[in-house]
């Protein structure tokens, strides 16, 4: 970090401090992010995910805590909205001037895109996400943590001249599953790459109910210290994985996951049978709601595909108290797509009967 960058920084700290300390100066509130992100790398808004958001953030923190240890930084930041500039782009920009951060960061709102600066170009990075269908990640958190992974580049070393090698060989990597296509591959790489987005959505859909389950059992009043570490640890991981799944080229890489996708299931398995919270074993959706995993517990009886009996969420209950009907999230299968229940039945089933 320049000497000016880390003058700026300890700027911005003594005058978030100053704010603190003035008691939230009505005027001219700080902003959260801001505040946040000037001695963190993760901040996630109550705002928009609730009690969710302390979970939330710890998983961004491991995520930029990981990439840190690359060597790629990255601030992480879910937010309300803009506030005081014209567009996510432009707050992004200025936030990160505000910070005098020389990595990645990266920004993004509830039901928005992701914003970011760093020592790619805009242009590049936006065909990055796009690429790997950042957009269509629902959960803000978990969007921006597979952004992180695509978009982070290495920082320059004092010479400034040994991040380019390293895109070099990482955008080498990533042209890999373009060149099996390119050469001849033909059908065989159609087939691949349907296969491909298969597994994911199949890996997607655990890895939601392993957070869901996470983020419940984090939650879970009285929860010991030693316990709490292993549900940590499994948040950890599930931020790992979701990177990985998001830079897995083949079907086989993405079905490799599954094994460590299980692997945080049982961990918390463990700790919920140890302190005695409801997490049945064997169906890795029980307990959530049936609309989504990803919207975590089930707390209300719901119709659910025209089914009665089924348990739902708070934000599902209300949605059908207004009328909407409620159907279930789908994953693709074969050529058509099955209600996600299907991937949680049967974990050691090897040929699959649905293609
Ligand atoms: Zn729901």
């Amino acid at each position: 970090m320049s000497g000016r960058a880390r003058l700026r920084r300890v700027a911005v700290g003594v005058a978030t401090a100053l704010a603190v300390a003035l008691g939230a100066a009505p005027a001219v509130a700080a902003d959260p992010a801001a505040v946040a992100l000037a001695q963190a790398d993760a901040y996630v808004s109550p705002r928009v995910l609730g009690t969710a958001a302390s979970a939330e953030q710890a998983v961004l923190a491991e995520r930029a805590a990981a990439l840190r240890a690359e060597r790629r930084p990255v601030k992480l930041a879910v937010v309300l909205g803009p506030v005081g500039a014209p567009s996510l782009q432009a707050y992004t920009r200025r936030l990160a001037q505000e910070l005098g951060f020389e990595g990645t960061l990266l920004v993004t709102r509830r039901g928005g895109g992701v914003a970011s600066v760093g020592p790619r170009s805009t242009a590049e990075m936006t065909v990055r996400l796009r690429e790997a269908r950042v957009g269509a990640i629902a959960n803000p958190a978990e969007r921006l943590a597979t952004a992180a992974g695509v978009v982070a580049v290495p920082l320059p070393d004092v010479n400034g001249s040994s991040w380019r090698p390293a895109a070099t060989l990482l955008l080498l990597g990533l042209l890999g599953g373009g060149w099996a296509v390119a050469m001849g591959a033909g059908r065989a790489g159609r087939r691949e790459r349907r296969d491909l987005a298969e597994r994911r959505a199949r890996a997607r859909v655990r890895l939601d109910a392993l957070r869901a389950h996470a983020i419940g059992l984090a939650g879970f009043p009285g929860l010991p210290d030693d316990e709490r570490r292993h549900v940590q640890a499994a948040l950890g991981g599930y931020a790992d994985i979701v990177a990985q799944a998001a830079e897995a080229r083949t079907p086989d890489a993405v079905e490799a996951l599954d094994a460590r996708i299980d692997e945080g299931l049982d961990t918390l398995a463990g700790v919920a049978s140890r302190v005695g919270a409801p997490h049945p074993r064997g169906d890795i959706f029980a307990g959530l709601c049936a609309v989504d995993p990803g919207h975590g517990g089930g707390t209300a009886d719901g119709v659910v595909d025209g089914r009665p009996g089924a348990r739902v969420c708070p934000a599902c209950q209300e949605a059908a108290a207004t009328g909407r009907r409620l159907s279930s999230r789908m994953v693709p299968a074969g050529a058509g797509a099955v209600p996600f229940a299907a991937v949680g039945e049967d974990p050691q089933e090897g040929g699959g009967p649905v293609r």
